[in-house]
């Protein structure tokens, strides 16, 4: 950071993400890693997080959205990049003029498959797709009804349908999993029911090269067991050394890729009795010393976190006092006196011995490690190293 500008950043390790994709192909192994890089890479930067993947091999990738692949394929023309999340028929022209073989949008309705496959006609065109199953997930995909009475067609053949539209090639199907980290039978479940799937297309003599299923829960929860782990598997966020489940620990052997660092801009001593910040929720116990840090919850530092949160300075906790605003955030440095105005302050990260994951902010929040990553706004810069 230079001198001149707000010092407030987030330091993306790229060889930290480097090393937890080389953990994952170990555990995916004979399958593939295709990295999940939405919502730019769960706010890393996802140019820079595919740029690092690059150099250790990987070249499939999956985003949400249309415009992300876009992004993505402009700096890596040899990329392969699937297109996980939902789109209306009209895009399907959309697709299709951006489509080469390389960005591949997945399929999850009778009428969006309609569209993309006269789409494709239209431009004389075949496009690659995947097939998108629901095996339990309840949201987007082909619903795999769990006893054949609940449905009028049978997916498979829904399935067959599809795979003899014109202009369509099928080269993958897949299915989410909806709790691998927390209900133990589900995924069991839904890997017969995907499975099931399969078989009753081998059947329909449709064959679909590639399927894939795990999810970073998944993968741990199936770590070695090469069957489950497919042709792929789809990891996001331990990728970036967040657990996905609960736990604010990273799982063994992945390390944190991101973290959100300050400094002290000022400090401030108030007497006994005064209050702190909009709407006077905090008031003073005593005499304190306090420390504003020049970022809030415009940067993404939640203001969920209003007298609950901590921050490291010096290696020791500091709680943040008052509510969080939009562009500072107050935290009690009583109790470490030789803080000074300059000093590092680590909102996600490691100082000294101690160290807030994105997992215990979470926890503070009441939400998910996925939601705080993602939620570092733009107004924060990416350090990379
Ligand atoms: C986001 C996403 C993933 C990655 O999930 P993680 O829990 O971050 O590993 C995988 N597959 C699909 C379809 C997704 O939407």
């Amino acid at each position: 950071m230079s001198n001149d500008t707000r010092p407030v950043w987030a330091a993306i390790d790229l060889q930290a993400l480097r090393h937890n994709y080389r953990v994952l192909q170990k555990l995916c192994h004979p399958g593939g890693v295709m990295p999940i890089v939405k919502a730019d890479a769960y706010g890393h930067g996802a140019v820079e997080a595919v740029g690092a993947l690059w150099a250790d091999g990987a070249r499939a990738f999956g985003v949400a959205y249309l415009e992300e692949a876009l992004e993505l394929r402009e700096r890596f023309a040899q990329a392969r990049i699937l297109v996980m999340g939902p789109s209306l028929p009209t895009q399907a022209a959309a697709f299709v003029a951006a489509c080469d073989g390389d960005i591949m949008p997945a399929v999850a309705s009778w009428d969006q498959a309609v569209a993309f496959s006269q789409a494709a006609c239209e431009a004389g065109k075949t496009l690659g797709v995947h097939i998108k199953v629901d095996t339990g997930m309840g949201r987007l995909g082909f619903l795999v009804a769990p006893s054949p009475a609940d449905s009028s067609e049978p997916v498979a053949q829904l399935i067959q349908r599809v795979s003899r539209l014109p202009g369509l090639r099928l080269e993958g199907i897949y299915t989410h999993l909806t709790d691998a980290d927390e209900q133990v039978s589900i995924a069991d479940e839904q890997w017969g029911l995907f499975q099931r799937v399969r078989s009753d297309l081998l059947e329909l003599d449709v064959s679909i090269p590639i399927q894939h299923i795990a999810n970073s829960a998944g993968i741990l929860r199936w770590a070695g067991r090469a069957d489950r782990v497919a042709d792929y598997s789809r990891p996001g966020i331990v990728l970036y050394g967040i657990s996905p489940s609960a736990d604010p620990r990273p799982p063994a052997d992945f390390r944190p890729v991101l973290s959100l660092r300050s400094r002290i801009t000022h400090i401030k001593d108030l007497p006994a009795g005064h209050s702190v910040s909009y709407n006077r929720t905090y008031f003073a116990p005593g005499p304190i010393r306090f420390a504003i840090l020049p970022l809030g919850y415009a940067d993404g530092l939640r203001r969920d976190l209003s007298n609950l949160g901590q921050v490291l300075i010096r290696g020791r906790r500091a709680p943040i006092i008052g509510r969080v605003c939009m562009d500072q955030t107050m935290v009690d440095v009583t109790g470490i006196p030789d803080a000074a105005v300059g000093d590092e302050t680590v909102l996600i990260g490691r100082s000294g011995q101690d160290e807030i994951t994105a997992g215990e902010m979470a926890g503070w929040c009441r939400t998910i490690p996925y939601e705080i990553v993602c939620g570092i706004s733009k107004r924060v810069p990416r350090v990379y190293s």
